[in-house]
Parts: C-alpha cells; sequence; structure tokens
C-alpha cells in the first residue's frame, strides 16, 4: 500500500517499513526542527487492515456495490459530458480556422505576379495569425483528449474491478470469503479502484481517511472495532 499512503499533515507519499512491528512514516519527519513534520509513526498492518476491510465491504453487499458503481457512473458521466462538449466545440473552431487558412492562402494565390503590398503583407499577418491560433486549439485538443482518457480509464478501472468480482462469484459461489482473497488479487482491486489512505491526527487520534473510486470514509485507528466517524461521500 505505501505508494497509496499519503501523510495528512504535509501531503507528503508515506514510505513503509516492512518486517515485524512494520509501519507508514512521513518522509517529512526527517526534516530540520523547524519544518519537519510532526506526523507520528502508524502500525502498517492496522492500516492495511482497515483499508482491505473497508475495499472489501464494497463487495461483501451486492446492493451497495450496485449502488455505488451506480452512483460511480453518474458522477462518471456528469464529469466526462462537459469535456466531450468542449472537445466538441474545440473541434468546430479548429474547422473554421482551417477554413480561413485555406481561403487566405488561395487570396495568396490569385494575388499574381506583383500584387499590391499593402494587401498581401495584410494577407501574410492574417495568415500568421491563424496558424498561431489553431496551434493554439490544437494543443487545448490534446489537452482535451488526456482528459477525457484519464476519465475513460478511471471507468474501465472500475468495470475491470467488477469483472473480477462477478468470476470469482461465478467461480467459488457461496464458498466465496473475501477474507481469503489472495495478497495479488488484493492488490489488484486496490489498483483498479484506485484506493488510497491519508493519514493524519485529530485530538490527539490517529485517523486514517479511505478514498477509492466508489466512496471514500474515515476510520478512527486507536477503535480495535475500526469505528466508521464519517459516512459515504456521495459526491
Ligand atoms: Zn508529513
Amino acid at each position: 500500500m505505501s505508494k497509496r499512503i499519503t501523510c495528512g499533515l504535509c501531503k507528503h507519499k508515506c514510505a513503509g517499513k516492512t518486517g515485524k512491528n512494520a509501519y507508514y512514516a512521513c518522509p517529512g519527519r526527517r526534516g530540520d526542527e523547524v519544518s519537519k513534520c510532526a506526523a507520528p509513526y502508524f502500525p502498517a498492518d492496522k492500516i492495511d487492515a482497515i483499508v482491505w476491510k473497508w475495499v472489501r465491504g464494497f463487495f461483501e453487499d451486492e446492493e451497495f456495490l450496485r449502488e455505488a458503481i451506480a452512483d460511480y457512473q453518474r458522477r462518471q458521466a456528469d464529469m466526462v459530458k462537459p469535456l466531450l462538449d468542449e472537445r466538441d466545440s474545440i473541434d468546430r473552431s479548429i474547422a473554421e480556422k482551417e477554413q480561413d487558412l485555406a481561403d487566405n492562402q488561395k487570396a495568396l494565390k490569385l494575388l499574381g505576379e506583383n500584387p499590391p503590398q499593402r494587401t498581401l503583407a495584410k494577407i501574410l499577418s492574417d495568415l500568421e495569425l491563424i496558424e498561431a491560433q489553431l496551434d493554439g486549439l490544437e494543443k487545448l485538443q490534446q489537452e482535451m483528449d488526456k482528459r477525457i482518457e484519464i476519465a475513460t480509464t478511471q471507468a474501465r478501472n472500475i468495470q475491470a474491478a467488477l469483472d473480477w468480482f462477478r468470476q470469482l462469484k461465478a467461480d467459488l459461489g457461496e464458498a466465496l470469503d473475501l477474507a481469503d482473497v489472495t495478497f495479488t488479487d488484493r492488490r489488484f482491486l486496490i489498483e483498479r479502484l484506485n484506493v488510497e489512505a491519508i493519514l493524519y491526527v485529530e485530538n490527539g487520534q490517529k485517523m486514517v481517511e479511505t478514498r477509492c473510486y466508489l466512496g471514500e470514509q474515515t476510520f478512527l485507528l486507536s477503535d480495535s472495532s475500526l469505528a466508521i466517524v464519517g459516512g459515504l461521500i456521495s459526491s
């Protein structure tokens, strides 16, 4: 989990120390007296258990899973729609500018051997401007494509996690016990759902906030029952 754990105090990614009494530590702790991060060590076994129990929870209650996915898909659609609209509008602007470019190039050709200097200068400066505008629009288009790609990758990852679950269920049926799934399966789910944890201290209590595509939740670390502090946030 270590690459997916963030220090809530200074936002550094926490490093995991493995072995007996494994823990997560903020690398900011090593700074000088003034700037160093005050985050304490967090027991890795406990954090990992909380995170996995939480992720498992999505798959143990199918009704809950369905709702979480439907909710995710709504948020996803809300997010992707404006991106696609913007991409369309960029495409239209590019088409217009390309038409302008073609018109001006045609006008340039029609000028003949000895064109009036003012007309020539006007056309050339227009061409330069249009090309600069086209460059800008094409950059925008690429950025937008990247954002759309990221958004759709998330959807594909969720689908992969869901397929994994359905397959496992088909294979194991009633015998399915998520508490027993292999480390590789856990890692697969954690990656596909983009699970992350933020560690921090509040009122002297160690806390862990878990997040993934399907929701987020806050846990109190000291409580052995792994009490849920905050509810599922659906936005
Ligand atoms: Zn820190």
